[in-house]
């Protein structure tokens, strides 16, 4: 879906809202299906993923496409990897929570409800992939059937101790008065330092990580993911690694950051060096994918700096004739 697209869905669900108490005395039936499905404050709890839910194929949203710079229509980076009822997070920047919680109706995938999200491991702990971690963690944490578990790099302990020590007021407030609380213990984190390799083998799901060259940012991860139905790898934020082309030869989908060849000649000398230490240009993707050969490449985390976003789809279809996609938020795969 196109920007401007995507700005007349934001105007049409608007109108809509405003317009619907006059709708309904007119007996108009409404006709944007994205508006009518969104309940509000809808509170969920769970046991356990439905049959529906584990027979149902691997599913991936993308909750957030964005970077440092804030943006309208791009919540922070976060991408998630639904898999027989549990969902599994990459990232959280500022805005994935809510972004999930639109997901969870949209798609009508029940684990995607905030407070049933079991797990998200961060590539890197830049604060654009980590801005939501308590948001996470905290929301209704009293109705969590368990806390979060976070696997992340070197300080992902240090953050997690942080964000305890923040909501300590809150659990006092709501442990010490009349509210009744389910799950005492909900806003514990379990937080876990990674290393490369697999972090996580249930049932058929494999999530490994990977070191990527995040310029002198270290370390920073990739992650490989393999179900029984799909296999993904997710770049997190790089410049041109090897350890990408190895890990993406053939998957079903590469989703990989990306700044603009134009949009970096935007920044000044400084910063162009710190992005070609730290990113990957759209040449230089282009030039790994080609090897890679993923089924569909997936650009997020896009840094344009000002030019037209489509412009980065051009810089690379020059270099590589592979499918590849620009991703918008709330974009779901495999597009089936
Ligand atoms: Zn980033
Ligand atoms: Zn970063």
């Amino acid at each position: 879906m196109n920007r401007i697209s995507i700005r007349s869905l934001a105007l049409t669900v608007i109108s809509f809202v405003m317009l619907l108490p006059l709708g309904n005395a007119l007996g108009q039936t409404p006709e944007d299906e994205f508006a009518i499905t969104l309940p509000s404050a809808r509170t969920e709890l769970r046991e356990a993923p439905s049959e529906r839910e584990l027979q149902a194929p691997t599913q991936v949203v993308v909750l957030g496409t964005g970077t440092p710079i804030p943006d309208a229509f791009r919540a922070g980076s976060s991408i998630a990897v639904i898999h027989k009822g549990e969902s599994y997070l990459f990232d959280a920047g500022a805005g994935a929570v809510r972004n999930a919680a639109i997901a969870r109706y949209k798609y009508d995938i029940p684990s995607l409800y905030p407070s049933l999200i079991c797990c998200v491991f961060f590539t890197h702990l830049h604060s654009d992939h980590t801005m939501d971690f308590s948001e996470l963690a905290h929301t209704m944490w009293w109705r969590r059937n368990a806390g979060l578990r976070a696997w992340g790099p070197e300080g992902i302990e240090r953050m997690a101790n942080g964000l305890l020590e923040m909501n300590s007021v809150d659990v006092d407030l709501r442990t010490g008065g009349l509210q009744p609380v389910q799950n005492p213990d909900g806003f514990r984190v379990a937080a876990r330092t990674i290393e490369s390799g697999i972090l996580l083998e249930k049932d058929d799901l494999v999530i490994e990580a990977f070191v990527v060259d995040h310029g002198d940012i270290h370390p920073a991860y990739g992650f490989k993911v393999t179900t029984d139905d799909l296999s993904l790898v997710i770049s997190g934020d790089t410049a041109y690694s090897e350890a990408i082309v190895e890990k993406a030869q053939g998957v079903d989908l590469l989703f990989h950051e990306v700044i603009s060849q134009q949009g970096l000649l935007q920044n000044s000398p400084g910063f162009q060096r710190y992005h070609n230490s730290a990113h990957t240009t759209s040449e230089e993707l282009a030039r790994l994918a080609n090897i890679a050969r993923p089924g569909l490449l997936v650009l997020y985390h896009g840094l344009f700096y000002g030019t037209e976003e489509e412009l980065v789809l051009d810089e690379i279809s020059a270099i590589y004739d592979g499918e590849v996609i620009l991703a918008e938020d709330l974009d779901v795969f495999p597009q089936r």
